[in-house]
């Protein structure tokens, strides 16, 4: 409990000056909160590593935060799984979505859960605040991709993947 509230603080910290992409421009902790509050509270997830990975799953990606930072405070386990659920921020975005799927088969289970959860929340964040300037069909576009990521995913956790299953009946 302890280490899940210092990276929930940590997690504040990193991401204090960013926003979502919502037109409210909703803080930006908000999202990887959501991750921590579906796995544990809509799937049940209660395994420490996990929930403090999804906090912390945007840190690498989107801050100044490096992956031997995270080893330091919070140690291999945790580093390894936000490295796992990390986007390589110098290939061109098409590339990266299209890794997204390939190498989502290949990740760990921990890391799998991690996904599955980010999936869910940025799938109900298109269908209730999507980001603004964002065509229909780009939303569309967007469920279909994360859908197709998360069938590479599928096997680990029936009720996540239910979860995500009644996110996707939203699609715009
Ligand atoms: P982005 O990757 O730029 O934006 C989606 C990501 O933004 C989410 O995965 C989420 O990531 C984050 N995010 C922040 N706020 C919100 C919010 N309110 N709702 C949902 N997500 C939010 O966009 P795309 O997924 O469309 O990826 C870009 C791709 O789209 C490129 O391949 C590009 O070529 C293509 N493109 C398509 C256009 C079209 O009209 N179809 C137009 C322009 C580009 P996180 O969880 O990491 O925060
Ligand atoms: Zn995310």
């Amino acid at each position: 409990m302890n280490r899940l509230i210092q990276a929930i603080a940590f997690a504040a910290d990193k991401h204090r000056n960013q926003r979502r992409k919502d037109a409210d421009a909703s803080p930006y902790i908000n999202h990887p909160i959501a991750l921590a509050n579906v796995l544990a509270n809509e799937a049940g997830v209660d395994e420490e590593a996990v929930l403090i990975a999804a906090v912390l799953h945007d840190t690498i990606e989107d801050t100044d935060t490096t992956a031997s930072e995270l080893e330091s405070v919070f140690g291999e386990e945790i580093a390894a799984i936000v490295l796992e659920v990390t986007d390589d921020k110098r290939l061109p975005k098409g590339e990266r979505k299209r890794l997204q799927i390939e190498h989502a088969p290949t990740i760990s289970r921990s890391a799998k859960l991690v996904k599955l959860a980010d999936k869910i929340c940025n799938l109900r964040d298109v269908a209730d605040s999507s980001p603004v300037q964002w065509s229909l069909e780009r939303r569309q576009e967007y469920f279909e991709w994360a859908k197709a990521v998360v069938d590479g995913l599928r096997g680990v956790h029936p009720l996540l993947e239910a979860v995500f299953d009644r996110a996707y009946r939203n699609k715009p």
